[in-house]
């Protein structure tokens, strides 16, 4: 008899009714096996409370820790986002090494799973969600949780070089080895974790492609993410959306859409519509760039930053281009409900994704998702957005280079009609293999064909045949 579904990530939805794709499924998947989420209050700390408030119960139950406002300030901003996030996302020069957040990240870690460990029966499957929670699955293991803890990266798997940032680098794979499933956005990031375990002395690879780390193994897969699909292109449909939106946008609209992170590439796309606006004739269409891009995470200086810099460069392109009944970039500092997001996308001719690195990026999904397939607009994607793996079939542009991003979006607004149409086709078909349904589906599957390692029967008993002997490479 399969026990319960456990999930565990950093954001938990507070309301009776969950919207949005990743919580949709994990929703969906909750409901179905009874099961328990847990994640963080999104209030500050009630006073004294390390235990778990429980927030909403229907088919399954929600839960949630507390943090103080120290370890908000230690764990969250510091550890997890000034440290991991920076060094997965290539930018170790931001990485701001503090003893305080890596104790704060532990201690908080083993919280959880003291809270966690007597919840879980043997039988259960545990789903940990992030990069808040990479040490999750080792603390469990040290109080004697042997259910299946399969592990998601929503972000970038980092290049070997990177985790020497790390205060203590071999922590990393240790962490990791305590999961029996370690899913990742790409088969890049999966062949960047297979190449740090294929490095470290205490790792190696079975004849079933799985990692033996010390006395425990790993599988290490790639599960790329998506989002509701038919949803999306459901909301971008709804004409009252359409009516809604501003007519005085230029004839000719590109969008941007993002959380302002130094990782999205804001300050090279705005160049790059500069460059754009710089090269187009005369009597061309006017054209305009809608960003939106809401500040997150400004209590850290980085992110201070990025907002100062693109700021100051819309602001000079805006003086050097606008004229008195038109501005070329719009930029816009707050969330947009996601229905005018949906018929936004739709009205654009095209989308920038210029990310200097990025999971996955469900902004490109959505884009093509809202599209009129018989008048498409046209995807700009950066080849490093996990996104590119799959939708070859978008424009795929370098965003270091602004001046191939200038010329990608003058082709995308001359593009033929039926070479949009069998671009469009072919991203959206990439977008539909990838729904999030299918992911979250996908992922609990292998996770429960796994085998625990506590349960093996050279645990048990003797050794067991296949699973200890090691392969000279991992098979293809
Ligand atoms: P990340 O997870 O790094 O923020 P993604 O592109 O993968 O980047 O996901 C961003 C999600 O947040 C998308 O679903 C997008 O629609 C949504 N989003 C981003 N910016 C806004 C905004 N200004 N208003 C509404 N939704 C937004």
């Amino acid at each position: 008899m399969p026990g319960k579904l456990v999930v565990v990530s950093n954001r938990i939805p507070t309301g009776a009714a969950p919207s949005g794709g990743l919580v949709v499924a994990v929703h969906d998947a909750l409901r179905g096996s009874g099961g328990l989420w847990v994640g963080a209050h999104p209030d500050p700390a009630g006073p004294g409370d390390d235990g778990l408030t429980e927030i909403a119960r229907d088919s399954y139950t929600r839960c949630a820790f507390h943090l103080t406002e120290e370890e908000y300030d230690n764990y969250y901003l510091g550890f997890a986002n000034s440290v991991l996030w920076p060094l997965c996302h290539g930018r170790t020069d931001l990485v701001e090494i503090e003893r305080r957040y890596e104790e704060t990240y532990l201690a908080v870690n083993r919280r959880v799973a003291r809270l966690l460990a007597d919840r879980i029966g043997d039988d259960d499957q545990v789903w940990v969600h992030d990069y808040h929670f990479l040490p999750l699955a080792q603390e469990l293991r040290r109080l004697g949780v042997v259910a299946r803890i399969g592990f998601f990266l929503h972000i970038p798997f980092p290049p070997l070089g990177a985790l020497s940032t790390l205060p203590t680098p071999d922590d990393f794979a240790a962490w990791l080895s305590a999961f029996d499933l370690v899913g990742l956005q790409t088969r890049g990031d999966t062949a960047r974790c297979l190449e740090m375990f294929r490095s470290d002395p205490r790792a190696e690879f079975m004849r079933d492609g799985t990692v033996k780390f010390r006395d425990r193994v790993v599988a290490v897969r790639s599960f790329p993410i998506g989002i509701e699909t038919d949803a999306f292109a459901e909301l971008a449909r709804a004409p009252e959306e359409q009516a809604a939106l501003g007519a005085d946008m230029g004839e000719k609209l590109v969008i941007g859409v993002d959380r302002l992170d130094y990782s999205k590439g804001l300050p090279n796309r705005f160049r790059a519509f500069g460059a754009f606006l710089d090269d187009r004739a005369p009597d061309a269409p006017r054209a305009s760039l809608l960003q939106i891009a809401p500040p997150t995470r400004e209590r850290v200086a980085a992110y201070r930053a990025i907002r100062t810099e693109l700021e100051e460069i819309a602001g000079r392109l805006n003086g050097a281009h606008s004229e008195l009944d038109w501005t070329p970039i719009r930029y816009i500092h707050h969330a947009v409900d996601r229905a005018v997001l949906a018929g936004l996308y739709r009205r654009a001719g095209a989308c920038l994704v210029t990310s200097l690195a990025d999971g996955m990026n469900l902004v490109a999904k959505e884009y093509v998702a809202a599209q009129d397939p018989e008048d498409p607009g046209v995807l700009i994607l950066s080849r490093f957005a996990g996104a590119a793996e799959d939708m070859t079939e978008a424009l795929l542009v370098n965003p270091y280079d602004i001046g191939e991003m200038a010329t990608a979006i003058a082709t995308a607004f001359d593009m033929p009609l039926e070479e949009r149409r069998a671009r469009h086709a072919a991203c959206l078909e990439a977008v539909r293999e990838t729904d999030v349904s299918v992911w979250a589906s996908n992922f609990l599957s292998c996770l429960s064909t796994c085998v625990p390692t506590m349960r093996m029967p050279e645990r048990r008993a003797s050794a067991g045949p296949e699973m200890t002997r090691p392969v000279e490479k991992e098979p293809s």
